[in-house]
């Protein structure tokens, strides 16, 4: 295993909020290599410890997520997200299992394939004004020769067709129709992780120009596929299983065809999961409701493979003899941005409040007041805890109102405030936890050590 902490850069056109996404920024990365499965599972399962360790110590409340690997390629690879509202990333973690991913990672379970057996035939009919969902679904409830008897139409009745333009690392462009319920939209940051390292973006007037057979707000199955017209590679959404039945484009303006059913009237090229996660869409692992969140990422770990080992040719000799191609585990800290993300869950309206693991002093000493006593006093007090190896901020300012130095220190958010002041003369001096505001008075004499067992804790 190898590994750096390393000040990094990057191009960012859009550096935001302090150092969470700056153009500089300090990670820390390493690489595992290993001989073979088993072993490149040990050093990822280590690191996993290693970071929960470091996590937890960093007093960060985290989650595990199962991520994509994306552009790095690899098997497996789980991402440590710090909660917050503020979060770049979104995820979901399921209510009543312990089944989290990012939303990149989310894997829609299929339902169960239906029996369209009592469906009647695909008809196509006139529906004047209607390029949206919504009015679709309001004219179909309308007319008598349309509603359905059972139930209303909903938009999940609907099949949209979004097509897209599709470009590889080499910029060949090719189109790609993607099949969904029409109440969902494509999740651009789901689409983008599924054709990594190509891009997609949206269809525009030019490309329609270019593909007649496509009726811009009526697009159908029926122009879709590779075996088709227009030629264009049709995917669809794992909720469009064989037998459920559709409301979808016609190809022609104005048009809809009703009772499409999946497998008898129209199938894709394949499936792909890229529609937008909801609050209360079904656990991929239990079935039970999912709920959405944001957070930080704080760490992202690898199983990368051989990929990389095989393109560096990167073999050992194995205990036969055999040259051997290692397999290889990559695995990251934002250092910076886990500063950000302390700085996001560990704060109240006063100012931070370290974890003491990595406040930057473990006590913060305030003398009050203008009696030469009490600045000697703390003075000796910040030189007997130095002395014992604590970490004592000293704010020996004279002159400067108590008010001032209580808030500077709340700012601050040393996790301890030790004040000597007015009580010394009676033998007192105040310890004040920053995080829970509690305060004791403790006799002079004891100050040492009942300070010195705080930080100890
Ligand atoms: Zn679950």
């Amino acid at each position: 295993m190898i590994y750096q902490i390393q000040t990094k850069y990057r191009d960012e056109a859009r550096p935001r909020a302090g150092i969470l996404r700056g153009r500089e920024f300090v990670m820390k990365d390493s690489y595992s290599f290993d001989i073979d499965d088993a072993g490149l599972e040990r050093s990822y399962l280590r690191h996993r410890d290693a970071y929960i360790s470091t996590f937890d110590r960093l007093g960060l409340d985290y989650v595990i997520v199962s991520a994509m690997s994306g552009a790095m390629g690899g098997s497996a690879s789980e991402e440590f997200l710090a909660m917050t509202d503020v979060g770049e990333d979104s995820f979901v973690r399921c209510t009543s299992c312990d089944y989290a991913a990012n939303v990149e990672a989310v894997a829609t379970p299929a339902p169960a394939s239906f029996d369209a057996s009592d469906v009647p035939p695909a008809h196509a009919e006139d529906t004047p004004d209607t390029p949206t969902i919504d009015t679709l679904v309001a004219i179909s409830n309308d007319r008598a020769d349309l509603a359905r008897s059972d139930r209303p139409w909903t938009g999940a009745d609907t099949l949209k067709n979004v097509v897209f333009m599709v470009t590889d690392p080499e910029g060949n462009r090719e189109p790609l129709a993607i099949g969904l319920p029409g109440d969902r939209e494509v999740d651009l940051k789901r689409l983008e992780a599924a054709l990594s390292p190509s891009t997609a973006a949206a269809f525009e007037e030019a490309d329609f120009a270019q593909h007649p057979a496509l009726v811009k707000g009526y697009i159908g199955p029926g122009v879709l596929g590779e075996e088709s017209a227009s030629g264009i590679r049709y995917l669809l959404d794992p909720r469009v299983v064989e037998g459920t039945r559709w409301i979808t484009g016609a190809n022609e303006s104005g048009r809809h065809v009703y009772d499409l059913v999946a497998g008898r009237d129209f199938s894709g090229d394949g499936v792909i999961d890229v529609a937008e996660v909801r609050e209360g869409d079904s656990c991929p692992s239990c079935g039970e409701a999912l709920t959405l969140a944001r957070g930080i990422e704080i760490g992202h770990i690898f199983q990368l493979g051989r990929k990389y080992a095989e393109a560096l040719d990167l073999k050992v000799l194995d205990e036969n003899g055999k040259l051997a191609t290692v397999t290889m585990g990559s695995y990251g800290i934002g250092v910076s941005r886990a500063v950000a993300a302390i700085a996001e869950q560990s704060h109240d309206d006063r100012g931070l409040i370290w974890p003491r693991e990595v406040a930057p002093a473990d006590i913060h000493l305030i003398a009050t007041g203008k009696a030469d006593e009490v600045f000697e006093a703390a003075a000796d007090l910040a030189e007997r805890l130095d002395a014992a190896g604590i970490r004592v901020l000293y704010d020996d300012r004279k002159g400067v109102s108590p008010g001032v130095k209580f808030n500077d220190s709340e700012l601050l958010g040393i996790p301890t405030i030790v004040v000597v002041g007015k009580r010394l003369a009676e033998g007192f001096i105040e310890i004040k936890d920053r995080r829970t505001g509690d305060r004791d008075d403790v006799a002079v004499d004891e100050g040492f050590d009942v300070i010195r067992g705080i930080v100890q804790a």
